[in-house]
């Protein structure tokens, strides 16, 4: 099922949906957009953004995005128990 932890709308881009994800490298979930690659580190910071902060969402990321291939390399999709672990899952969208 595609899109099963969205979030929300992307504010930046406006053409994705943003997802809760993990970062296989450091096994931390994070919000992100894979149309844009923009991610934020939690939900409120997401709900900040509902300007762009495009610059300052990629200086906050611990990983190399230059490159989309090499990025989306590292991101998995969490297991439902994670998220519920983080608190996280009270933020996923119902349809
Ligand atoms: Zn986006």
């Amino acid at each position: 099922m595609m899109y099963e932890f969205k979030v929300g709308w992307c504010p930046f881009c406006d053409q994705g949906w943003v997802e809760i994800v993990k970062n296989q490298m450091t096994e931390e979930l994070l919000l992100y957009c894979n149309e844009c690659n923009t991610n934020w580190k939690t939900y409120d910071d997401f709900k900040k953004d509902d300007i762009p902060a495009y610059f300052r969402q990629y200086e906050e990321v611990e990983f190399e995005v230059d490159c989309e291939a090499e990025f989306s390399f590292n991101i998995i999709k969490p297991t439902y128990q994670e998220i519920i672990n983080i608190g996280w899952d009270k933020y996923i969208f119902k349809d």
